[in-house]
């Protein structure tokens, strides 16, 4: 029997879950129940395996439980960017692999964001929640905008499209003087990720019952079929998908093995075209990532008239699965400055959401996937790009669970696992360190 005994923590309101609204009403586990299926954690690999078991097994009987409410967890919490390109947070510059490897990646990274665009069309998305517009990495600096070239040479040996902006189109499309170009691919697309996993959420409402506030708290096998407690229920399944992230660890799996790490991000209070017209902030919408992965994410978002910026910085290296409310408020000072130097006459403008969120990597950029017992499956850490790589893991985790044999899953399995991690003192010191080391190195670019 696995009792879990450290739930999740979401260190401050998320800004994208602060201005959506939830269209389902809340549920949360009272009393026994009886399923075919059990997944646990809605996010995005939770919803998504949901998703793809009601499409492989109509008429089972599918559950959710989720610890918190859908939206308020990281999957509501991130900056939105559903990337196609090479991505890897853990090498500190985006293009890393060997040809293959990352030939392989962009194709996978394709089928996830085609299967959630079909999720955002059956669903009725508009186009602020998903955005298939592409995605723009800003330079400020000489550094990054040699990492701009390289990464453009990478990506024309790979016969990618792509196309480098000088400085007046970025300020064209930001209203910034700060950036000195850019480099824009067109693959990605942007999110609002609140409305997103919600609008996921409510759309399964049919197909699949959802409970939230019901975390996990004891899981174990008797006669056959798994029983997942939560505080005033329990669910019998006779399978049940593990797609709660570096939380894995907690139900007795992979551990020395996750990185879990915190990023952090503050939004701006909303303002209208009359109070900072497009020569201040630029387009409606736009969305940069940094040059070097290790500076700050910026997004403008404009709904009904009413915009708002989104910077996120930082990445820290917290074992203990938790941040404080402290540190979160410490990090939103510097994004101020951050944020001040590149709009100067937003200085007024107050950011009116901090918060923290849970990423989940691992040394060798490998997911935790896989059969872990009979009839019980993981579908977790998605290495930093979890609105497409949790999306891919939920999709794969179903078709592992329900026997179905495809070279996308024969590929996907494909891979050694997570490596271990050097012991903990010495892991907590040594990753902390690089990662703030090369935070100073982006320089300007954070
Ligand atoms: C500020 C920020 C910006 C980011 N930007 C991006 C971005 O632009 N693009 C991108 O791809 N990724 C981004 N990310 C990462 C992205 O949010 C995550 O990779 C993604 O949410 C992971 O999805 P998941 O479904 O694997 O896990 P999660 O979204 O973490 O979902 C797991 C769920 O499991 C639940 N859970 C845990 N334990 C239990 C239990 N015992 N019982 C029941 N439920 C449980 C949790 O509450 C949670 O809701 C960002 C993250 C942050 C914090």
């Amino acid at each position: 029997m696995t009792h879990i005994k450290r739930l999740p923590v979401d260190t401050g309101t998320s800004g994208w879950e602060a201005i959506s609204s939830r269209s389902a009403a809340m549920r949360a586990l009272e009393g026994d129940v009886n399923a075919d299926w059990l997944v646990v954690g809605a996010g995005f690999a939770g919803l998504t395996a949901a998703h793809r078991l009601a499409e492989l097994c109509p008429g089972s009987r599918i559950v959710v439980m989720e610890a918190r409410e859908v939206a308020k967890g990281p999957a509501g919490r991130n900056s939105g960017f559903m990337i196609d390109v090479p991505h890897n947070l853990a090498a500190g510059e985006y293009s890393s692999g060997n040809a293959a490897a990352t030939a392989l990646e962009m194709a996978q990274n394709r089928l996830a964001i085609a299967y959630a665009k079909g999720i955002a069309e059956q669903y009725g998305m508009p186009l602020e929640t998903f955005n298939p517009c592409g995605k723009i990495n800003a330079a400020a600096s000489e550094r990054g905008a040699r990492l701009n070239r390289d990464f453009a040479r990478s990506l024309q040996a790979a016969g990618e499209p792509f196309e480098l902006y000088d400085a007046a189109r970025m300020r064209d499309i930001t209203g910034s003087q700060y950036y000195s170009g850019g480099l824009y691919t067109p693959g990605a697309v942007l999110i609002q990720p609140a409305n997103y996993i919600r609008s996921l959420a409510a759309g399964l409402g049919g197909q699949v019952e959802l409970y939230e506030h019901s975390p996990v708290v004891e899981l174990n096998k008797a006669g056959g079929q798994w029983h997942a407690k939560s505080h005033r229920g329990t669910v019998r399944a006779n399978k049940v998908i593990l797609a709660v992230n570096g939380h894995i660890e907690d139900f007795g799996h992979f551990a020395g093995r996750l990185l879990h790490i915190f990023t952090y991000a503050s939004m701006t209070a909303a303002y209208t075209h009359s109070q900072f017209d497009r020569a201040t902030t630029g387009r409606p919408m736009w969305a940069l990532l940094p040059a070097d992965p290790m500076g700050a994410t910026v997004r403008k978002y404009t709904e009904a008239g009413l915009s708002r910026i989104v910077i996120r910085t930082r990445f820290t290296y917290d074992p203990s699965v938790q941040v404080s409310q402290r540190r979160v408020a410490a990090i939103a000072e510097e994004q101020r400055h951050s944020f001040d130097a590149r709009f100067p006459e937003l200085k007024k403008v107050p950011f009116e959401f901090s918060w923290a969120g849970r990423l989940c990597l691992s040394r060798n950029s490998t997911p935790a996937f896989g059969e872990l017992d009979a009839g019980l499956y993981s579908a977790c850490c998605e290495n930093g790009l979890g609105t497409v790589k949790s999306t891919l893991a939920g999709m794969m985790v179903a078709e592992l669970a329900t026997g179905q044999a495809s070279e996308h899953l024969r590929q996907y399995q494909n891979t050694p696992g997570p490596n271990r991690l050097p012991p903990g003192p010495l892991a907590w010191l040594g990753v902390n360190s690089v990662i703030r080391w090369q935070e100073l190195r982006a320089g300007k670019e954070g």
